[in-house]
């Protein structure tokens, strides 16, 4: 609820509404120490969704106060994954550009007697809110000093003359109260580490109780929108706002988004990526953004998801995974073209077709949906089929191909017939002898199954030096939960890959026009009938003048739910 500036000093709140023009100021604040996941496209949503909805503006603000875990990669990653989902930062700034800032308003804190240089050591100050007893709460020593010796002090943190955890600038805020962000939180700590972007300049670094609230005052930022768990670090916010008289945002809390049978910790996927369970943090079985746009999930299926799961619950509730496959599966149905791809190919020879028999069929890139047009493919003597679409064994459920039986080709006029099984000296099948069956006796098939032609006119099929199916990367629906740790729970067959994988030759128009508007590999997302969604991979290499070409598929999800999960 509103209400927050009740207390705001009039010529204030004026200030900030000629800085804002009445107008909705909202940020993304992540802190750069790690990859975007798909909890974060939730606050990017949230964020820069009410922003636009209210014709206001959103900062991406890097909370960039703890050079220990801050790394330059995660920067430029951050940025790039905002503006993959479709969202454009009014400004982008540091909450490090503040440093002086937030300096001269701790000397101002500490003048104003709400601040002061404590010397207690962590397990002192632990002690002193009360202990694993959580016992009577007792104010330290160092509270009650002099202003001046406090203003003193911190001067000399500032200035290098305390060794790490020695001394901090804590706000003298209320030791009594039931809300534990009121126990004299600290401000300041000493770090001896240079900072990526104020190198050596400063020894001491702002917390983030300290920062966030004046950075998002500085920035006259209208709607602090946070997660629930900020809720008991509201009041602190307010108080600091208030402590120092300036502009004072409103918090607004919404619940965190979290998704079952994986996990979004970062310290959890460092060891996932740094013990080989994973390729890295783009491996497509994770749910970092990055890993998730390498796997070819759509961005406005993932911004469609979380905007449908709202911000109206309260309590943190897991999502099924299966709710967000189902969403990207719904938009991939509509925006994705179609084609024939055998995974596994087995290859089959039309007998009563002559050599140089080419029938150029024409069709569609989505049936029933002209607007995506169509394309040809050849259908010859010789061609490929899946090798799961044969069984040597018969049965009177089974409606593929097995000696004897009939199958339709897709789009293909008459059925075919297998006749014969061609083996080599082991006992391997080298190919399926069929008949073309377009007699006027021909049975009609029960089952079509999707094929690639052999036709060196077209250099078809296309040969694809990978396709990686990816399954869920744990057993259990809450791998943290496993008495042996969430490692212990890793699927040893998460990944499945396939090399010898042959496609239509349709597939080059397809990454013609998906190149065309969007030249990023991910983009080229496509329906394998009857298999599941694909995407080129990040490694692939396409066809120069001269030069080897590598296709290599990602699996981005299945055709329908898989009923385990
Ligand atoms: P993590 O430790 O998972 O990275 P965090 O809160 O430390 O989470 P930040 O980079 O500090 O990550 O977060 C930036 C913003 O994203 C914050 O406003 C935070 O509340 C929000 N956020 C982080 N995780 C989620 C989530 N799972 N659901 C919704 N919002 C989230
Ligand atoms: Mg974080
Ligand atoms: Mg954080």
């Amino acid at each position: 609820k509103p209400g927050g500036n009740k207390q705001i000093k009039p010529e204030l709140m004026e200030e900030h509404l000629k800085a804002t023009g009445r107008k909705v100021i909202t940020r993304f604040p992540p802190e750069p120490n790690g990859y975007l996941h798909i909890g974060h496209a939730k606050a990017i949503n949230v964020n820069f969704g009410y922003a636009l909805a209210n014709n206001g503006v959103c900062y991406l603000r890097y909370d960039d106060t703890n050079p220990e875990a801050e790394e330059e990669r995660y920067f430029i990653s951050i940025k790039e994954t905002v503006e993959w989902l479709g969202f454009k930062p009014w400004k982008i700034t540091y909450a490090s550009n503040n440093f002086d800032k937030l300096y001269e308003l701790a000397i101002e804190l500490i003048k104003r007697d709400k601040a002061y240089v404590c010397f207690c050591t962590p397990e002192e100050m632990y002690e002193m809110r009360g202990g694993d007893s959580r016992g009577a709460r007792r104010e330290c020593s160092h509270r009650n000093r002099p202003i001046e010796e406090s203003v003193a002090d911190f001067v000399k943190m500032k200035e290098g003359r305390f060794k790490e955890g020695e001394a901090t600038l804590r706000m003298k805020m209320d030791m009594q109260s039931g809300n534990p962000q009121f126990w004299d939180l600290v401000a300041y700590r000493v770090m001896y580490k240079p900072h990526h972007r104020t190198g050596d300049k400063w020894c001491i670094y702002p917390t983030y109780d300290y920062t966030h609230c004046l950075c998002d005052s500085f920035e006259n930022i209208t709607h602090s929108l946070c997660t629930l768990e900020f809720r008991m670090s509201r009041d602190s916010y307010y108080w600091l706002c208030d402590a120092l008289e300036v502009y004072k945002p409103v918090q607004f809390e919404f619940n965190r988004l979290s998704i079952n049978n994986t996990i979004m910790s970062k310290r959890k996927i460092a060891k996932l990526v740094n013990e080989g369970y994973v390729f890295g943090w783009d491996d497509p079985r994770l749910y970092t953004l990055p890993a998730l746009r390498r796997r070819g999930i759509p961005p406005e299926a993932i911004n469609g998801f979380v905007q449908e799961l709202g911000v109206t619950t309260t309590s943190s509730t897991t999502i099924q995974v299966s709710r967000f496959e189902k969403y990207v599966r719904d938009y991939l149905d509509d925006h994705a073209p179609r084609l024939m791809a055998v995974v596994n190919p087995l290859k089959v020879i039309i007998e009563n077709l002559p050599d140089d028999h080419l029938e150029e069929l024409t069709i569609p890139f989505k049936p029933r949906d002209p607007s995506m047009g169509e394309h040809s493919i050849p259908f010859t003597k010789v061609l490929y089929i899946d090798q799961s679409d044969f069984r040597e064994q018969d049965s009177p459920d089974y409606f593929r191909l097995a000696p004897g039986k009939t199958v339709g080709l897709l789009y293909v006029p008459h059925p075919i017939t297998c006749i014969d099984v061609k083996k080599d000296a082991d006992g391997n099948i080298v190919h399926l002898a069929c008949r073309y069956d377009d007699g006027p006796d021909k049975m009609k098939p029960k089952t079509y199954i999707q094929w690639v032609g052999e036709s060196s006119k077209h250099e078809s099929p296309i040969k694809l030096a990978e396709v990686r199916i990816y399954s869920h990367l744990f057993k259990s629906g809450n791998p943290e939960s496993n008495p042996d740790g969430f490692l212990a729970d890793v699927n040893e067959t998460s990944l499945d890959i396939a090399k010898n994988s042959l496609i239509e030759i349709g597939m080059r128009n397809v990454i013609d026009n998906a190149l065309k508007s969007k030249p990023h590999l991910e983009n080229v997302r496509f329906q394998a009938i009857r298999v599941g969604y694909f995407c080129l991979d990040k490694d692939t290499i396409l066809k120069e003048a001269e030069g080897e070409e590598r296709l290599i598929l990602n699996h981005i999800v299945t055709l329908k739910e898989d009923p385990k999960k």
